[in-house]
Order: structure tokens, then C-alpha cells, then sequence
């Protein structure tokens, strides 16, 4: 019997200590931590604390213990071929960072690099400056008018100077699905790698990354039920012994001298320095939560949900829709205004009625521009999500526009 997918809130402890009404709909920015993620966090703090790869008492080799069996969790969450493929971050944005760094030594003067007008900040900004310090060229592929990534044009836009295509695998904006299999076929057609911006991935269930075709694979803990400060960099083993190390460090070394520095076999040669242990640890913990839970039911009341936000939302007078109006490939996300109202007035109503939801341009003003809009409010999902919150949120922006309009 799978754990409790009928009533996920009791697994989340802060739906028990919020103040009544509390409706969380802002999981694209943050998701709640579930209740092993928390216990192995305290745990680990509070009884079981020490570094680790490096001392020999039993504590420590109990935490580096206890950290291995983290990344191979990890591992077999996302779909990766081996443990060692997982390299740990203190987050999606670090471990975009770190891809573009790790990239870098790839670029000449006139290379390309290739992402999308849909990407996060997170997702661009790296590669700009990568671009910057090479004198390499970036471009970007479109989007149509509901921010889908035109795909079509992607043989436009490859060349043989391509190096690397960094695209987003789900926007946090509109939800949206990217296809990266045929992204993964051409880029690889060119010699190029497919760097993902997994960072709403894994919150959407478990996944196999291998398949998606990409190279390099990015996300973050915060966002998948457990703590702040941890995230991933997956790379594809074949790439592993090939890229030079990022951050220079104490447990990144094989033999250090003064002129010269051998580095350690990956995945250690990227983590240098003391990890944030405790959210790896936490992270692992709520890999193997959630790798227990039905998801055949819960995508399907995840999207039985987002129809009924949808079709509430279009029937809302006032209020329009930014992204596609149906739920076909995508997840639980969905980006909206109010005519005449600014997201942020929108979202400070809402919370006055218990409802959680993030108004502004979500790092991601390429894509605002693309769609003719400053900032959105954006209502997104989770597994604890019910009807309820969806009720509350269409009766609360009823109720925000009979006051403001
Ligand atoms: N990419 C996407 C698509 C995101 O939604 C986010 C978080 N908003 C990030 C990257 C960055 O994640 P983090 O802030 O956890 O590093």
C-alpha cells in the first residue's frame, strides 16, 4: 500500500501548525518540506552530526555513510545511470553555474551557445557570461504566443559552431513541457551538449533522465519537499572524467604540492569544500518518500486539478489567462493578470484570505516581454493540493476584483 497519497497534507507538517485558512499554491517557488525530509534534517543536526569523507571515527563514517546512500537515492529518483553521475550543489542555480563553468573551456571566439526566450534567469544569465568571457555568440529560440519553445526553428539556429543548447525541461511560468528528446538528437547531430534546467522536474514526480537525452541536468532541493541549500548537478557518466573541476578546495584533491594539484576521481572532484549535509541528507530522504507514492494517481489529480483551475479561470471576467488554456503537456502551473490590477495588489489580497500565491516577472523577463506583460500572478501545484485550494483561490480573486476593479 502506497503511503497516504489521499491525504498528502498529513505528511507535510506545516499544514498542522499554519494558521487557518492557509492555502499554499506558490510550489514552483518553494514547495513545503515533507515530514522524513524534516526528521533526517533534525536528525542529522541534532544526533548524528559530523563532516564528511574524511574522519575515520564512527560518526563521521556514519555520515559519509549516510550521505553515499543520499546520492544514490538521488540517483535512482531522477532515472541516473550511476550514483556517481549525481554531483551535489547548494542548488539549481549553483549547479547552472557550475555547467557553464565546466563548459566554458569548450567555447572559442564565434561559438554559439543556444537557450530560449522561456528560460529562468537562472538558465541565462550563466551562459551570457560564459558568452561574454569567450567571445561567444548566444541566441535565443522563440516562443509562440501561448510561450511554448518553437522547437521547429532549432535547425536555424544550430550550426557546427554550436556548443552547447541550455533549455528548460518545465517553465516555471506556464508549465510547460519541453520535448528535449528531438532538442537532445539534433544538438548531439552537431556536436553540441544539452545542458536542462530541471529545477521543476523532479517535483513532478520521478523521472529518468537518461531518457530525456540531455547531458547535463539541474535542480534543486527546496523545491522537491525538502530543505533549503541542497540541489544536483547530474551529468551523463560518458562526460564525468572529461570536465575540468569548478570550485578549487579541500575533498576535491587526489595529491596536492605546491606547483600543482591532482584532482579526485567525480563525482568528489565538484564538490569541494564541506556540502550542505544535512539538506543532501534530507533530500535523500524525501527522494525515497516520494519514490513510494502512486504517481500514476497523483499526476492524475494533479491534473484534474489544474482542468478545474483552468476552466474557472477562463470563465473569471477580468481575468486572463498567460500561457495555453488547456492542460495538454504541461504541469500544475498556471500564470494569469487581472485586468487592471497589478499582480503584486492581486497576490497581497489573496493573502489576506490564507491564499499563497507569487505575483511579479518569476526570473524570467524574456519571457514576460514575449508575452507583452511586466509581471503575472501564478498559482502552482503539488501533491497536497486539493479542490479546496482551488476554491478558495477563485473565490478569493473573486473577491480581489469585486474590491479593486
Ligand atoms: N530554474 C527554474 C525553472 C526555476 O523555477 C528556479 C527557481 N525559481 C530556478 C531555476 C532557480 O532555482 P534556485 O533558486 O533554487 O537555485
Amino acid at each position: 500500500m502506497n503511503p497516504g497519497v489521499d491525504d498528502l497534507k498529513a505528511a507535510f507538517p506545516i499544514f498542522a501548525s499554519a494558521p487557518r485558512p492557509f492555502h499554499y499554491l506558490d510550489n514552483a517557488a518553494t514547495s513545503q518540506i515533507c515530514r522524513p525530509a524534516l526528521e533526517a534534517l533534525l536528525r542529522f543536526e541534532g544526533q548524528e552530526r559530523a563532516n564528511v569523507k574524511r574522519g575515520v571515527y564512527r560518526l563521521a563514517d556514519a555520515a559519509t555513510r549516510a550521505y553515499e546512500q543520499a546520492r544514490s537515492r538521488i540517483a535512482a529518483y531522477i532515472g541516473a545511470s550511476k550514483p556517481r553521475e549525481i554531483v551535489f550543489t547548494s542548488g539549481a542555480t549553483l549547479a547552472l553555474n557550475m555547467a557553464a563553468h565546466l563548459l566554458e573551456p569548450r567555447l572559442g571566439r564565434g561559438d554559439h551557445i543556444l537557450v530560449s526566450v522561456a528560460e529562468h534567469h537562472s538558465n541565462l544569465v550563466p551562459w551570457q557570461m560564459a558568452a561574454e568571457r569567450r567571445g561567444a555568440r548566444l541566441t535565443a529560440l522563440a516562443v509562440d504566443r501561448e510561450g511554448r519553445i518553437r522547437i521547429a526553428e532549432l535547425e536555424r539556429h544550430l550550426t557546427a559552431r554550436t556548443r552547447i543548447v541550455a533549455l528548460t525541461h518545465i517553465s516555471n511560468v506556464t508549465g510547460l513541457i519541453t520535448d528535449l528528446r528531438p532538442v537532445a538528437e539534433a544538438a548531439h547531430r552537431v556536436g553540441a551538449v544539452l545542458v536542462v534546467d530541471g529545477a521543476q522536474g523532479p517535483p513532478h514526480g520521478p523521472l529518468l533522465v537518461r531518457e530525456l537525452g540531455c547531458d547535463l541536468y539541474a535542480f534543486s532541493a527546496h523545491k522537491m519537499f525538502a530543505a533549503t541549500g541542497a540541489g544536483v548537478l547530474w551529468i551523463r557518466e560518458e562526460l564525468l572524467d572529461e570536465l575540468p573541476p569548478f570550485l578549487g578546495g579541500g575533498e576535491m584533491v587526489a595529491r596536492v604540492t605546491i606547483p600543482q594539484t591532482r584532482y579526485a576521481e567525480a563525482p568528489r572532484r565538484f564538490e569541494a569544500g564541506t556540502p550542505p549535509i544535512g539538506p543532501i541528507l534530507a533530500l535523500g530522504a524525501a527522494a525515497e518518500w516520494l519514490m513510494g507514492l502512486d504517481w500514476t494517481v497523483i499526476r492524475g489529480r494533479e491534473r484534474a486539478l489544474l482542468d478545474k483551475l483552468l476552466h474557472e479561470l477562463s470563465r473569471l471576467s477580468g481575468v486572463r489567462l498567460v500561457g495555453p488554456c488547456e492542460s495538454e503537456g504541461r504541469v500544475g502551473i498556471v500564470a494569469f493578470v487581472v485586468d487592471g490590477v497589478h499582480p503584486h495588489d492581486v497576490c497581497q489580497m489573496l493573502d489576506q484570505l490564507g491564499l499563497c500565491l507569487r505575483g511579479g516577472h518569476h526570473c524570467a523577463q524574456p519571457l514576460m516581454d514575449a508575452f507583452g506583460v511586466e509581471a503575472t500572478v501564478r498559482a502552482s501545484l503539488a501533491p497536497y493540493n486539493d479542490e479546496e485550494d482551488i476554491d478558495a483561490l477563485v473565490e478569493g480573486l473573486r473577491w480581489t476584483i469585486r474590491r479593486l476593479r
